[in-house]
């Protein structure tokens, strides 16, 4: 039976850096997790390569102690990166190659109980930069996926929160006017986002976060704890070995999740023929790690800051992500609002939930009906170009759209050539905060050739970023008093070309093909842009 709008059901996936969920929205319109085939809620993002095959999940997680050298986990840490830092069965994979098989096993779980289906909202932490959110759009192609769209998380757990505790009214209008923050802590990002709902409107205010820190960290300072313990007695270090290392991670994070629940728990490692048994309470384990939930206060405050509100403007402060089931996180919270932290919501399905529910409008909104919720996003990361200062003759990075500006949005600056009979103009765009162009990431560049040949120095050069709510980037650049203009959407460096997405779609899904590698990992691709007619 061929699938029409009608049919298609409302998917939302949660593509965790430790964990993945994915939601639907059942017949009256309300979320619910879907279990994968070993009968979870969440699935490990873990792959484990076993001659041809992908195994993901709980078994691939399980592997760490065993085959630690062909498992790749965390992969979402490192999208937009050319290749994963790790060569599996001799062969180098993209990142978003490795989030596509977790997606892949995602789908063909999912498709198990609601049937087939491509259409999918996937969610990525607020603080994605455009490469990371290309990376992960590509990764759902090459699972299969048609990607709907891209969301934040705490935009999703925003719209699961704002559905779930019925301050949305039936027509999905929040009653009145609420301010929230999500802190969201998950396995391997952290992210904050103050929130505002106005009628049918979300609107991000600010946001910010860390796409380093996250449960893996906390993990590590345990694994480190014992390793050290393990070396004071034996002089022997249990991390030297892949997978002893992977079993201490896995005892170790186990550990974690005990010393939420009670106040002491006692970690065992043998390695060579060794062992040690070390009891860590809960104090010690809030001591070891209190320099990294410091920063996640640090952060919290200066998002706060940036949304121009303070704690006493706030509805809510919501808890989303596995981490925040450490009671420090809440204790850290409650000190600092003056506000009991809210979980209601599951933390771990917030955020599938949330992107069911998007998935859900948009749906909607592609039958013809008004939507229930407007979503309004902020960019992440100011976006700039590089022009040499004509006082300093230094490049710098002059910023056309500073970071938590309302998308979509249209910013021009006027920029001028460097010298008279100046042939070409070369604009570098640049993502990132810093005045030194060094210290941002360039995403792209492009141009501008052929100028005639009599233009004098300091004419005139139009600059227009146009920056959509997907995070698609258009440049424009004209050059007064000459036919020049350009126009170009930012092709991201490092992407995947729509040749070899095709080979890891058919690869991953798969389907007989030839083997994607063949056509190799995109080199760099220098911008050169066709001119606009
Ligand atoms: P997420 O990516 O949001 O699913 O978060 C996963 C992270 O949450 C992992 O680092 C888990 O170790 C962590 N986590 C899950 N449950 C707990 C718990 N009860 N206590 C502490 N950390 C937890």
């Amino acid at each position: 039976m061929s699938m029409t709008e009608e049919t298609t059901p409302a998917v939302g996936i949660d593509l965790g850096t430790t964990y993945s969920a994915v939601a639907y929205l059942d017949e009256t319109g309300r979320p619910i997790t879907l279990v994968n085939a070993e009968g979870d809620l969440v699935t490990p993002s873990v792959v484990l390569f076993e001659g041809n095959q992908a195994v993901v999940g709980k078994e691939a997680l399980k592997a760490i102690a065993t085959e630690a050298e062909h498992v790749a986990q965390c992969a979402k840490r490192e999208l937009g990166e050319r290749t994963f830092h790790k060569n599996l069965q001799g062969r180098k994979y993209p990142p978003e190659a490795l989030q596509a098989f977790v997606l892949n096993k995602l789908r063909q779980d999912a498709t198990r109980q609601i049937g087939d289906f491509r259409k999918v909202v996937i969610t990525v932490p607020a603080y994605f930069d455009e490469v990371r959110r290309k990376a992960t759009q590509d990764a759902g192609y090459m699972a299969g996926f048609e990607v709907l769209d891209i969301i934040n998380e705490p935009t999703a757990a925003a719209i699961a929160h704002g559905f779930l505790k019925g301050f949305l009214n039936r027509k999905g209008e929040s009653n009145a006017p609420r301010k929230l923050l999500v802190y969201d802590l998950g396995g391997g990002t952290f992210d904050v986002t103050v929130m505002e709902i106005r009628g049918r409107e979300f609107l991000a205010l600010a946001t910010d976060g860390d796409v380093q820190l996250g449960g893996q960290d906390w993990d590590q300072r345990l694994i480190d704890y014992v390793a050290e313990e393990f070396i004071r007695t034996y002089q022997l270090d249990p991390r030297e070995d892949p997978n002893t290392a992977g079993r201490l991670w896995r005892e170790c994070e186990d550990a974690k999740r005990t010393l939420s629940a009670r106040g002491k728990v006692s970690i065992s490692c043998d390695y060579k023929s060794q062992a040690v048994r070390v009891e860590v309470t809960r104090e010690k384990f809030e001591e070891i790690t209190q320099d990294l939930l410091n920063r996640t206060q640090f952060t919290t405050k200066q998002t706060l800051q940036a949304a121009g509100l303070s704690w006493s403007d706030l509805d809510y402060v919501l808890l989303v992500g596995g981490s925040t089931r450490m009671p420090m996180v809440a204790k850290m919270l409650r000190t600092m609002s003056g506000k009991e932290p809210d979980a209601s919501v599951a933390v771990d399905e917030a955020v599938a939930h949330g992107a069911a529910l998007h998935a859900g409008i948009l749906l909607a909104k592609s039958r013809g009906e008004i939507p229930l919720v407007n979503i309004t996003n902020v960019n992440s990361h100011s976006l700039g170009v590089v022009a040499t200062d004509t006082r300093t003759e230094r490049k710098r990075n002059a910023i056309l759209i500073p970071r938590n500006t309302t998308l979509p949005v249209t910013a021009k600056r006027v920029f001028r050539t460097q010298k008279a009979g100046q042939k070409s103009i070369l604009v570098r765009i640049v993502e990132g905060e810093s005045a030194s162009p060094e210290d941002c990431s360039q995403i792209g560049k492009c141009v501008v050739r052929d100028l005639p040949p009599d233009l004098p120095a300091q004419t005139p050069i139009d600059v227009r970023f146009q920056y959509q709510e997907n995070g698609r980037l258009t440049v424009q650049v004209s050059v007064a008093n000459t036919s020049r203009e350009l126009k170009h959407e930012i092709t991201r460096e490092n992407s995947l070309t729509a040749e070899q997405l095709e080979a890891w779609r058919l690869y991953v899904t798969g389907q007989p093909v030839s083997d994607p590698e063949p056509s190799g990992i995109a080199d760099d691709l220098t911008i050169v842009i066709e001119e606009d007619e």
